[in-house]
């Protein structure tokens, strides 16, 4: 005999992404630039899902959007039959015929990379789109400054080659657009603050953008680009032909801190509790018995745990929302596999029942802060969220 399986809906908490906000951050990002930037969908999308995140932002007037991997730009290809899609990872060996095939854009990240997808060129018999990515000062992927003066002398060497973006990548943005802040806060107050990162010395960022402005003039074809989501925020010289926001579009704060975030969050979790007690003082919770009821009080159950990519590094340190009483509850206890607690001794009598809606993350709770209170970034918080949750894309109101 079947039995029929509750779906989804009756039984998980809800991942929902407001694919509206997510627009209205990138217009706020393209107004403050002054060019469509390109959207940075690597990694599903910052975890959010890739084509829902590129069909939207594609309405938005995005042309152009980049992954990592090749296999994350040919799934893209289809629901994006006529954009750029670029691919982070460049011409990897054996990626040629698919690159080709899809019609994506490798970031070419080293003179080997480069020979490659020349040679391939010359075999396809055709001229093949491309981006070349400079290294200047982070040190990850990328062209060395030394590589790029050779290739600068030998055109040959991009032969073949439609070079549709020049660009690098900053490493320090967020804590550059920190600094800044407090630089400009302490000049208001006319105190002379040392900086003592620095020492009176150009900023990294500042030394990065120096550096790529010696390569562009050597590669003047394309487009430059330099600015991730934090860069956008540094002063204009920054923002040069395109920026590649990734992070701010998803609502996280370019900057990585909780004050003053520019953007609007796009993902809400939520979970219905499905248990309530009433436990005595002296009573411990959770596995490993980390925390104790130092007065009666109650607790909620919510069926999220680390299986979720909730971590278990949040435990006795993060706190959820109950919209229906406009008050927060923290963690108690360690968050397991599939469950988390947490203390409503506060909260009005009868106010948590089971199956009240707990926000774990969202306008109430910003990524940011769960990320913190976890010990991470918004990054992996966003990209590790699992596949159990009921995912729910609404547009608007
Ligand atoms: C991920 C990435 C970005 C976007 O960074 P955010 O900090 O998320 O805005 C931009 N450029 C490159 C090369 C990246 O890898």
């Amino acid at each position: 005999m079947l039995v029929e399986v509750p779906s989804k809906a009756v039984t998980s908490p809800i991942l929902t992404i407001d694919l509206h906000a997510l627009a209205r951050n990138y217009r706020h990002l393209a107004q403050r630039t002054g060019a469509a930037p390109i959207a940075m969908v690597k990694a599903d999308g910052y975890g959010l899902g890739a084509t829902e995140v590129c069909l939207r932002l594609w309405r938005e007037g995005c042309r152009r959007f980049f992954v990592a991997r090749v296999d994350e730009g040919i799934r893209l290809r289809e629901a994006l039959p006529e954009a750029e899609i670029g691919v982070l990872d460049g011409a990897v060996p054996g990626s040629e015929a698919a690159l080709t095939a899809y019609s994506l854009v490798p970031v070419l990240n080293s003179l080997e990379q480069v020979d490659r997808w020349r040679r391939a060129a010359a075999e396809a018999e055709q001229l093949l789109p491309a981006a070349l990515h400079f290294d200047t000062g982070m040190h990850r992927l990328g062209i060395p400054a030394a590589e790029v003066h050779h290739l600068s002398q030998d055109p040959g060497r991009i032969a073949g080659l439609d070079i549709r973006h020049v660009m690098s990548h900053l490493a320090c943005a967020d804590s550059d657009v920190v600094a800044l802040a407090g630089k400009a806060e302490a000049e208001s107050a006319d105190e002379q603050v040392p900086d003592s990162r620095h020492q009176g010395q150009a900023s990294p960022s500042e030394q990065q953008l120096e550096a790529f402005l010696k390569l562009r003039a050597m590669f003047p074809q394309g487009a430059a680009s330099l600015a991730n989501s934090a860069g956008i925020f540094l002063d204009p010289r920054f923002r040069m032909d395109l920026t590649r926001p990734g992070i701010a579009l998803y609502g996280g704060c370019p900057w990585g801190q909780l004050a003053a975030n520019p953007m609007e969050a796009v993902a809400t979790l939520e979970a219905p509790v499905i248990q309530v007690q009433d436990v005595p003082a002296g009573a411990t919770v959770g596995y490993g018995a980390t925390w104790q009821a130092s007065h009666p009080t109650r607790l909620a159950t919510l069926p999220v745990g680390y299986a979720d990519g909730y971590h278990r590094s949040a435990s006795n340190q993060a706190r959820v929302w109950f919209g229906n009483v406009a008050a927060a509850a923290p963690i108690v206890g360690r968050v397991s596999m599939d469950l988390t607690i947490v203390d409503i001794g506060h909260l009005p009598e009868g106010a948590v029942t089971p199956g009240t809606t707990a926000e774990l993350m969202g306008a109430q709770i910003p990524v940011d802060e769960v990320a913190a209170n976890a010990g991470t970034i918004g990054y992996e918080l966003l990209t590790g969220l699992g596949l159990r949750y009921q995912r729910r894309y609404v547009d608007g109101e």
